[in-house]
């Protein structure tokens, strides 16, 4: 049965329609925020969502919210929704080896800690009572449009209630997630680096003398742990061990995860905290890229790039891709015309911004032993302040490898290191002066 999208389940605020209409596939955060920021321009925008109802969230995910999207959750008019929804102000502190890389203090720049059952239903909100979206949700994208030139036109859209229809679009954003049926029907290689760890967390109540402005990660070469404080009174702890302990995981949970936990430096203490949840366990976290697109497609958030979970960077370069799309198609769309040159200027772009983190991320999935400048920099970041903040920018992503990797910090860790290894034997910095 064919159905016209007035049959469907909609909400339509757009006034006079112009030329152009983008069609966004997904309604998580990189397709909300698409969406809400098209609109805004006065470009019409229709998303369609396969899951509903529309306050569902994404389970998989420790959501921990990185200081580099400040700026672009203010753009959507989100940032104070999210703090007076719970979203809790934090900075990290990283155990290593060599003791603690200290948390910056909680000024301006700060992370944000906030469970999706929390915030995507709220971002999804602000996505449908945009005027100028109309939001199909218990819809999936089937088929692909093409014209002679092999350009996207439009999608064949599936709803289970009122049967198939083609809805034409300027430009089609694939924002459906690290599977991306929008890539796969368009064609696109996907660029894989395979992930030897897996996630593991859960949530607690009352952890005894937690700080509720830090995280901490411990990085235990090669597992990762984390405690993140979140809205709700919750906390999350993760655990990233290498696949070779999945199968003991899928065996017994409670028992190899509080193992793990119990046996970290200035552990939680998770004896006397009230567990809330289960264990939940993902394996499949392998790194993807796509960049060799048609025009009229434009991908974001893990569709165009899924970076290992370890880094707690999907969510916010989810919407800081989605700002940037935004930013560069509308003058063209606005015009009524399909900006093929600036989309992909776009991708270009944005992948160029983030390469640096993205190909560190690609290295450290492999779970291998700390390469010996990672050592060094990770090493004098617990010794030296200056060292500490440049690798506790470079990990919210304020900053990127130029100056990570320059001369000038390179130097000062070597300097830092050797004067180091001319003192008395190395003493753990305490988690009180530490994180
Ligand atoms: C274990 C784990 C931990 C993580 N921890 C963090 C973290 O701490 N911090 C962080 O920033 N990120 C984290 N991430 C990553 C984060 O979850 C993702 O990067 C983020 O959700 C990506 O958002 P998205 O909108 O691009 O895609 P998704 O959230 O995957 O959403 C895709 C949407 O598209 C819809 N869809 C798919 N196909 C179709 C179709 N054919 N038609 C219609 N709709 C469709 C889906 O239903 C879904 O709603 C983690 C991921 C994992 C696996």
């Amino acid at each position: 049965m064919k159905a016209s999208v007035a049959m469907l389940h909609q909400k339509t605020n757009s006034a006079s329609p112009p030329q152009a209409h983008v069609v966004v596939v997904g309604a998580s955060v990189s397709g909300c925020a698409a969406a809400i920021l098209f609109a805004r321009q006065g470009i019409p925008v229709t998303v369609i969502e396969k899951r509903h109802p529309s306050d569902f969230h994404k389970p998989i995910c420790t959501h921990y919210i990185q200081p580099c999207s400040l700026t672009a959750w203010r753009e959507l008019d989100l940032y104070e929704p999210l703090l007076e929804a719970g979203a809790v102000k934090n900075t990290i502190g990283i155990w290593t080896k060599w003791g603690w890389i200290p948390k910056a203090e909680l000024g301006e720049v700060h992370a944000l800690n906030m469970r999706r059952v929390t915030l995507d239903p709220l971002l999804r909100s602000k996505m449908i009572n945009t005027p100028g979206v109309t939001y199909l949700e218990g819809t999936r994208c089937s088929a692909l449009q093409r014209d002679a030139s092999g350009a996207v036109t439009g999608v064949t859209v599936e709803s289970a209630t009122s049967g198939s229809f083609e809805l034409p679009c300027t430009l089609l954003v694939g924002a459906d997630g690290r599977e991306s049926t929008v890539a796969e029907l368009a064609g696109v290689p996907t660029e894989e680096t395979p992930n030897q760890r897996f996630s593991c967390f859960t949530f607690f109540r009352n952890i005894p003398n937690e700080s509720r402005t830090t995280s901490r990660m411990w990085m235990l070469e090669p597992y990762i742990a984390y405690q993140f404080p979140n809205d709700d009174g919750t906390t999350l702890i993760a655990l990233m061990p290498t696949k070779d302990r999945v199968a003991d995981f899928k065996a017994d949970r409670a028992k190899c995860f509080r193992e793990i936990v119990k046996s970290l430096p200035d552990a939680p203490d998770i004896d006397h905290a009230e567990q809330i949840a289960d264990y939940l366990i993902n394996t499949k976290n392998s790194m993807l890229l796509r960049r060799k697109l048609p025009h009229g497609l434009a991908l974001v958030g893990d569709a165009f790039m899924t970076t290992d979970p370890l880094h707690g960077f999907g969510i916010s370069w989810g919407i800081i891709s989605a700002s940037e799309l935004v930013h560069r198609a509308a003058p063209g769309l606005l015009a009524g015309l399909r900006p093929d040159r600036e989309i992909a200027a776009y991708h270009r772009e944005r992948y160029a911004e983030v390469k640096g983190h993205f190909k560190i991320m690609a290295d450290m999935a492999l779970a291998k032993p700390m390469p010996a400048m990672q050592q060094m920099l990770f090493s004098a970041a617990t010794r030296d302040p200056q060292t500490s903040a440049i690798v506790q920018r470079f990990l919210a992503g304020t900053s990127g490898t130029g100056e990570l990797l320059s001369l000038r910090t390179l130097m000062r860790a070597f300097t830092t290191t050797v004067r180091h290894s001319f003192r008395r034997p190395p003493q753990m910095v305490s988690e009180s002066s530490g994180a």
